[in-house]
């Protein structure tokens, strides 16, 4: 299998050239100092814990997987250190609260941090990311007293953090959970339930573990508005910080999986567990949407991450790989044959990785960008603009970097013909592990429908409106350059197509809820081309700016005009068949009976 290279020049152009990072940052005092110079020997060092530290267990942390041995989950060889490692660089506390410890860094740099970990090693990335999120649901919702006991020593990595929200009968709707929450005499309380899927439910990285769960007071409202949150630790925590006893939350078994085998995924049996409460009583759903965003985001740089991870592997093999001649003629006369690049089909699939990863990579850093300035801004305003494009961003991301990154995997697979199926090549283990982003964290129907239903249609399409700006104030910079035209044209057109098309579900829908369903997943594919076409007309624009100021042909430029070309003319056509899709509404999808299925 090929080692993970940490893509930092495309990063690093997206950054500087296309987003202008240090301008974004400058502008709010908490970032300011986030100069391009400090973010690059950031991403830097990250790249070389991804490479060296990271790539080199992936495999084998694939092949031994966890193992569940008298209750306690043990991680696969070489876990233990590597996350000692990242403890001892910091990197937990990267985007954390000051106050508690933290870095206070923008979430922009720990997304790439986070898609070259997910590249490197997806088990070992979640186990940092879920820590990651429960620090900030705390930050956002905990009473201060909790924040000064728990956070520190998350922030640190001491202490690992989980999401509980799953049950056996309730995945998607958390209105029906059973996990209960009974007040005690010591005024926390007494938490007993079961919760599957918990990623980290238990491991032997750090000393304790922090559950956040998701639990019902006996007497609370019926549905989504009767749950609340708490904070469940795996050991107890005495008043001085230090380590009690057990507080009866017990691994009852971990999933035996597709992928990410080196990630546990446990089923946790809570029995009078303490527990303590995180923000109001009944809000709980609410509290952990702050924290949605920011694991969706993750989720799509994951399907980013592994997406690129395949590129490297194809592209290095297609060089290579001798099989047949070029249609013109032979290429490599003294060679047996021509490497297999020759051919334009392995080319087709080559290009639709590579354009696709670079414009997810640039979509998760917009939306990155938006949930800095909703974090940072000082101007009111401004957060609210960001807060907005946010909502309407992140389904999308996640759900269409997701399913481009399987794609990739795929893809790349394809590219190695029969060893892309052979498991020492490391393609197989990339489909396997990719597949699972398009499920949790809301499987990307839900995305769908979130995006098609509450942010559109309940929206009155004003969020997209707010989109529309800021795509047409970019249309209105470049109009006068020559190169852009025709790219320009075809963004307006693409943009034209989902703005009729979203008024017209809109209005449909009025007569016929079953509409926005029916029209959501088409919806959402049609939003995430049109994004990454402005993705791709935004680097088309920097490249072009790039290449007049270096006054002359540069490679790695001109690659990206001509990936860029490749997008415009070959995928984004695919758009059309899209608005069908969306137009031919729920008719066929309801006239079947449930018999007929
Ligand atoms: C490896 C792994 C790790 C996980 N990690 C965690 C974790 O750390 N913490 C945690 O709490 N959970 C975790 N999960 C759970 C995960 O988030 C859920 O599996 C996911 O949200 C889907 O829920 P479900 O499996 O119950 O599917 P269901 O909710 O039963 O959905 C099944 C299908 O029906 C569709 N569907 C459901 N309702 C609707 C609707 N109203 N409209 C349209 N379509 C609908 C869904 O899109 C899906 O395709 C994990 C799961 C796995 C497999």
């Amino acid at each position: 299998m090929g080692a993970y290279r940490a893509p930092l020049r495309d990063i690093e152009f997206l950054l500087q050239n296309v987003f202008q990072a240090e301008k974004i940052f400058s502008a709010m005092p908490e970032t300011a100092e986030v100069t391009d110079d400090l973010s690059s020997a950031i991403l830097e060092e990250a790249g070389k814990i991804a490479e060296q530290l990271l790539s080199p267990i992936n495999q084998t942390g694939d092949q031994e997987a966890c193992r569940l041995e008298n209750g306690n989950v043990i991680t696969p060889e070489g876990f233990k250190e590597a996350y000692a490692a990242y403890v001892e660089g910091g990197w937990p506390s990267l985007t954390g609260d000051v106050k508690y410890g933290g870095q206070g860094m923008p979430k922009v740099l720990s997304a790439m941090i986070e898609e070259m970990f997910f590249g490197a090693n997806s088990s070992f990335c979640l186990y940092t990311i879920l820590t990651t999120g429960a620090t900030l649901t705390l930050s956002n919702h905990a009473s201060e007293e909790l924040k000064k006991a728990y956070l520190p020593k998350m922030l640190a990595g001491t202490w690992a953090g989980t999401m509980c929200l799953t049950e056996p009968h309730a995945g998607t709707d958390l209105g029906i959970i059973n996990t209960k929450a009974v007040p005690n005499a010591a005024g926390s309380y007494d938490i007993s339930g079961t919760k599957i899927f918990i990623t980290a439910g238990d491991h032997d990285l750090a000393e304790n573990i922090i559950h956040l769960v998701l639990a019902k007071l006996p007497d609370a409202p019926a549905g989504p508005r009767g749950i609340s949150l708490f904070l469940v630790p795996k050991i107890l925590v005495n008043d001085d910080g230090s380590l009690g006893g057990s507080n009866n939350v017990n691994t009852g078994s971990i999933e035996h999986k597709m992928g990410i085998k080196a990630s546990a995924t446990c089923v946790l049996n809570f029995e009078n567990s303490q527990g303590l409460l995180v923000g109001e009583l009944n809000s709980g759903l609410s509290n952990l949407f702050t924290m949605m965003n920011y694991e969706r985001l993750s989720m799509g740089l994951q399907g980013n991450g592994l997406a690129e991870s395949s590129y490297q592997l194809a592209s290095d093999y297609a060089k290579e790989r001798l099989q047949g001649r070029a249609a013109t003629g032979p290429e490599f006369a003294g060679k047996p044959a021509d490497p297999i690049l020759v051919h334009p089909d392995v080319r087709r699939m080559l290009l639709t990785m590579r354009v696709n990863t670079l414009a997810g990579r640039a979509l998760s850093l917009y939306s990155a960008f938006q949930l800095d300035i909703v974090r940072f801004h000082p101007d009111e305003a401004a957060r609210k603009k960001a807060s907005q494009l946010v909502s309407l961003l992140i389904p999308v991301q996640k759900a269409y970097c997701t399913d481009r990154g399987f794609e990739s995997c795929v893809l790349g697979q394809q590219v190695l013909g029969g060893h892309g199926y052979i498991a020492e090549w490391g393609l197989e283990q990339n489909v396997r592990d990719a597949r699972i982003s398009q499920i949790y964290e809301g499987a990307n129907g839900i995305q769908a429908l979130d995006l098609m239903g509450r942010k559109t249609v309940r929206a009155n399409g004003e969020l997209l409106d707010i989109l529309k700006e800021e795509i047409d104030e970019f249309m209105a910079r470049h109009q006068d350059s020559a190169d852009m035209k025709e790219g320009l044209l075809k963004l307006n057109a693409i943009v034209d197509e989902l703005s009729v098309v979203t008024k017209d579900v809109i209005s449909i829908a009025k007569e016929n809820p079953n509409e926005i369903g029916a029209a959501s997943y088409p919806y959402m594919e049609l939003m995430g081309l049109t994004l990454f076409c402005f993705m791709w007309q935004r680097i088309i624009a920097a490249a072009l700016e790039a290449k007049d100021e270096n006054e002359g042909s540069d490679d790695y430029l001109d690659g990206l005009l001509n990936s860029g070309e490749f997008f415009m003319s070959r995928l984004l056509p695919k758009s059309r068949a899209l608005v069908a899709e969306i137009r031919a509404g729920a008719g066929s999808l309801m006239a079947m009976t449930a018999q007929q299925f």
